[in-house]
């Protein structure tokens, strides 16, 4: 569905621009630290093409504020009733602000923010979610429908004050739910979508209900931008959703992965060794197929078919090359010689 472009920082979402992955820290901001600072550039290099923030207080604002200023990936300020840690985050390079006019209160609060957002031309996100809605809808027995109101509610606020820069996202933690009220705007308005499926679970159920709401929404041209919501690591909802795009041929850069489940025959540790390099391998910058296998059943032929492939054989440590064995290592220093011969390639 063709959409607005909404500027988030110097990111383009909507319109024509690709789409875009979205994760958020899960930390509170207690002070701003190197270690804060590789942490978001780890996510950046990960495939995160933004990612927000918890802004609870005036000193998660400060935090916020002075580690945009040092990392480069769009920064969002995630802000709930208390209107004045929006007007300080908008003092800083903030990319964007999510609030929904509806829990900010006075009226007067809601223009004094879009008036500076107006002012520093920053996008809101309206980010109606199914389990906060507001009172009058809450009790309604369609729940893409209450979504639904609820977003135009909150846009028409915005809207009477001039303000257009707008992303909204409508999240359940029913995907049906969250399909629905989806196509339902889609169908109404211009406005980007930020879509996901909202507390969708720990790892396995969240990766399966966030892959049927994108598959179905994506397909359908919906969706501008993506967030995989898990109760696991911000690493894991942004290779989950680098996973998705790839599976619909929507995202095609970066390493794609092979490897065995491992079984009794396997002589290398393949989930071990996953463990230690598979954030590292997400994070390079080639496109290229890897393969990491267990033994020689069926590992000398998937590591050959592979850009670079890894493979127990026996007591040892196999890896291939353009289907070629370039090396025989132990297993205890299979990692090192394993991510050389790739950053040769
Ligand atoms: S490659 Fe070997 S270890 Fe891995 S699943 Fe197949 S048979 Fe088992």
């Amino acid at each position: 569905m063709q959409t607005k472009t909404v500027r988030v920082g110097a990111l383009p979402v909507g319109g024509d621009s690709p789409l875009t992955i979205q994760s958020m820290w899960k930390k509170p901001l207690t002070g701003l630290s190197d270690e804060l600072v590789a942490g978001v550039n780890g996510l950046a290099a990960l495939g995160c093409d933004i990612l927000r923030f918890a802004v609870p207080d005036m000193k998660s604002a400060e935090v916020l504020g002075e580690l945009a200023g040092r990392v480069s990936i769009p920064l969002v300020a995630d802000i709930h009733f208390d209107h004045r840690l929006a007007l300080r985050c908008m003092d800083f390079p903030i990319a964007k602000v999510r609030i929904n006019p509806g829990n900010i209160g006075a009226k007067w609060k809601v223009e004094d923010l879009v008036r500076k957002a107006l002012d520093k031309n920053v996008p809101i996100r309206v980010g109606v979610n199914h389990g906060s809605l507001p009172g009058h809808l809450a009790k309604e027995k369609d729940g893409a429908e209450a979504m639904l109101r609820a977003a135009e509610e909150e846009i028409g606020v915005l809207e009477s004050l001039g303000f257009g820069n707008i992303i909204i996202s409508l999240k359940s933690s029913d995907t049906e739910s969250t399909v629905r009220a989806n196509r339902l705007f889609a169908g109404r308005f211009d406005y980007p979508l930020h879509i996901g499926v909202t507390e969708a679970g720990p790892l396995i159920p969240g990766v399966v209900r966030s892959t049927l709401a994108f598959s179905s929404l994506l397909r359908d041209g919906i969706g501008n931008t993506l967030r995989v919501s898990l109760s696991d690591t911000p690493e894991a909802e942004v290779i989950t959703a680098r996973e998705i795009l790839a599976a619909l041929g929507m995202r095609v850069k970066g390493i794609r992965l092979v490897s065995c489940p491992r079984c009794g025959r396997a002589g290398f540790d393949v989930h071990g060794f996953l463990a230690l390099a598979q954030n590292r391998l997400m994070s390079l910058d080639k496109n290229l197929t890897v393969a990491v296998m267990g033994c020689a059943v069926n590992g000398p032929g998937e590591a050959r078919h592979a850009d670079i492939g890894i493979t127990g054989a026996g007591n040892k440590v196999m890896i291939f090359k353009h289907g070629e064995l370039a090396r025989t290592v132990a297993e205890e220093n299979a990692l090192e010689v394993f991510f050389a011969e790739l950053e040769a390639l």
